[in-house]
């Protein structure tokens, strides 16, 4: 039985004591107004049971989870966690399993942790290694298939360090025994190995625990844990927001199934895999070649002879997007209605595709071209401090562009769930609210990228919040309207 000879592997260790964080960490430790008078969902699910956990935390939890285990069935530490792996770190399915099998010995060797078979100890310690044919002294796991040492630290650090795994079979090619962690670490010594497959561990606890996810943010590290496992926004300390669920940027409106389809019909489609980020179109007027620079999609011709006003989206003119005949959203089905014979209708199929495929790839191409808006807005900050204005008195610009950018990551994701959407009398107010919230949309990114400089800075801050608020309430009425229409199950999709 292993011994507990390394302060790495004691499980019972009670280690440091943790604080938790709740992931809604206040920006910057200032509170914001409270702006968020529209009672959005997604508001409202991150903030319950739901913690973000650091790999430390991590760890300590899988400890402690383990010594719980090895109390309640009286098995080695060491097989604790091979079982607990094996039970995707459901403790409770485990003991249920464990105690409702009529034999214990037969359950441990179903889940290898005991040898198969009946084994008879070796007479001597020094014999032929199996593995190298030198005569050394040899050791090895209850199954007495034994090898040198250094044949041993080579075969782990293989499975630790090429194929990524902490869970390691026994050293002889057939032997399904698994190896417990403490026997692993007696002979791997490399320090690096050892941290590896420390790191190893806590992978496998978070990837195999179905309540349990990475963030998914660049070099974060922290996990999410939940109570339920279910799709639901997730915001974690390094403000990665993601679905728990499907582990994606969060994508409401359309649910994780779809997400999944579309992600991989937009990644297998020919068509659209050479979409290129197109930072420039013709003017539809005089043709000449103009510039995206900005997010907003109101475009203005850059030849002073023409001027000519247009949708960067449709290339439409600009007029009818700022009123009730706004159609841009709106994708013209009357190609397939009408189609006669099989390549027509899927050249209508990839029209239509193309519409909401462009769409989607427009707004998460404004999303990131309006990341530069913040720096935009801290120089009008820095002004407006400069005018004797507080520093929280002047957040508001910077919570503009944080809904701004809010809005255009559903209008994208409300492309997708529209892709798979059939037309009936719910659609249709799904394409009337995407129409307004896109129209305010709009507006208010025309506002920040073209008129901040030219507003009065008295006006200013009204101006902007009465836009950023109208906005974040279509945002809502738009995402309400889809819940509700997922909880009453009236959506109705075409894959
Ligand atoms: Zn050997
Ligand atoms: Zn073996
Ligand atoms: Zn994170
Ligand atoms: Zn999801
Ligand atoms: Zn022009
Ligand atoms: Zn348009």
């Amino acid at each position: 039985m292993a011994e507990y000879d390394d302060d790495d592997f004691n499980y019972s260790d009670s280690g440091s004591e943790v604080e938790m964080d709740d992931g809604m960490s206040e920006d910057d430790g200032i509170a914001m107004e409270a702006e968020d008078q529209n009672g959005m969902s997604e508001q409202k699910d991150s903030s319950l049971d739901c913690i973000i956990m650091t790999s430390e935390q991590l760890e300590k939890e899988m400890k402690e989870t383990i010594s719980e285990v090895g109390n309640i069935l009286h098995v080695p530490l060491g097989t604790c966690r091979i079982l607990l792996h094996k039970y995707k770190w459901n403790m409770e399915s485990l003991m249920e399993r464990f105690y409702e099998h009529p034999d214990t010995m037969a359950f441990l060797r179903a889940a290898h942790v005991v040898p198969k078979n009946a084994v008879t100890a070796p007479t001597s310690s020094t014999a032929d290694c199996d593995i190298c044919c030198n005569l050394a002294e040899l050791s090895g796991l209850a199954c007495n298939h034994r090898a040198c040492t250094a044949c041993w630290r080579r075969y782990l650090q293989t499975k630790i360090t090429v194929d990524n795994t902490s869970e390691i079979e026994c050293i002889m090619n057939g032997c399904e025994l698994l190896i417990e962690d403490e026997k692993v670490m007696s002979y791997v010594v490399e320090e690096p190995v050892r941290a590896s497959y420390k790191r190893l561990m806590i992978n496998s606890y978070v990837e195999t625990n179905r309540l349990l996810r990475w963030c998914p943010g660049v070099d974060c590290g922290r996990a999410a844990k939940v109570s339920h496992c279910e799709p639901r926004l997730v915001v974690c300390t390094c403000k990665s927001r993601f679905c728990f669920a499907c582990g994606n940027e969060w994508h409401e409106p359309v649910n994780c199934r779809l997400l999944r389809l579309w992600l991989k019909k937009c990644s297998d489609d020919s068509e659209t895999s050479n979409w290129i980020n197109a930072n420039t179109k013709e003017c539809p007027k005089c043709l000449v070649t103009i510039e995206k620079d900005g997010g907003c999609n109101h475009m203005t011709c850059k030849n002073v002879a023409c001027r000519a006003e247009f949708c960067w989206m449709c290339l439409g003119p600009w007029e009818p997007h700022g009123s009730s005949w706004y159609s841009c959203n709106r994708f013209d089905d009357s190609a397939a209605k009408t189609a006669r014979d099989a390549q027509e209708v899927s050249r209508a199929a990839l029209q239509r595709y193309l519409f909401y495929y462009n769409r989607y790839m427009g707004h998460q191409h404004s999303l990131r071209l309006e990341n530069k808006l913040y720096a935009t807005v801290k120089a009008k900050m820095e002004q407006m401090q400069q005018m004797a204005m507080s520093w929280i008195e002047v957040q508001f610009l910077r919570k503009a562009v944080d809904v701004l950018s809010e809005c255009r990551r559903t209008l994208m994701y409300t492309y997708a769930f529209a892709y798979y959407l059939q037309k009936d009398n719910n659609s249709i107010i799904f394409e009337e609210n995407q129409k307004d919230l896109e129209m305010e949309t709009e507006k208010l990114s025309g506002f920040l990228e073209h008129e901040l400089e030219s507003e009065n800075l008295v006006t200013l801050k009204q101006k902007v919040q009465d836009k950023y608020r109208y906005v974040e309430h279509r945002r809502g009425i738009l995402l309400k309207h889809c819940q509700e229409g997922t909880e009453r199950d009236q959506w109705r999709y075409a894959e």
